[in-house]
């Protein structure tokens, strides 16, 4: 840190505090050019992930508009708003982990469909629907298939009763 006063770029820091709200951080410094004491203040960037999007786009990562997709897609499911909270919180943490400054919105699109996969069946569908802008019927059916193989089958003639994937839960 260059010394406001002389200019030399040398100092100790002589204690650091971080502020009430938890995103700065004040520091007392001595200069050791010229002894004078100073405080900067250094402000904790809070998300500086960005979103690859198709176009190429980028805009800044925000953890609001994934809870929003996900409240879109569980309405009137049985899902508590803590609940995708969590799982925005755990996308933020595994999307931190694997990348340092940008994610594609593929990604994010993805890490989406597997947590709702896990939680709920209709809204997982829903949003897959949404997501992969389906061209014809047989993408969307194609995207139930899995979800109701894992239902135990009552039918044996294979009919694919869409009535199947509520069954689920
Ligand atoms: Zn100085």
């Amino acid at each position: 840190m260059q010394c406001l006063f002389c200019k030399v770029d040398n100092d100790k820091v002589i204690n650091s505090r971080t502020s009430l709200d938890g995103l700065s951080i004040k520091r007392r410094r001595e200069c050791l050019g010229c002894g004078r004491r100073y405080t900067t203040y250094e402000r904790i960037e809070e998300s500086p992930l960005r979103v690859v999007k198709k176009d190429g786009t980028r805009e800044a990562f925000d953890r609001r508009k994934i809870l929003k997709g996900l409240e879109r897609a569980c309405e009137k499911r049985p899902v508590s708003t803590d609940t995708l909270e969590n799982i925005v919180s755990e996308m933020e943490r595994e999307v931190y982990d694997k990348f340092d400054r940008e994610v594609t919105s593929g990604f994010l699109g993805s890490l989406v469909m597997q947590k709702l996969k896990i939680l709920d069946a209709v809204a997982y569908v829903r949003f897959a629907s949404v997501y992969r802008e389906f061209k014809d019927i047989s993408e969307f059916i194609d995207e139930l298939k899995p979800l109701m193989t894992n239902v135990p089958k009552k039918k044996k003639d294979g009919s694919n009763d869409s009535r199947s994937i509520s069954l689920q839960h």
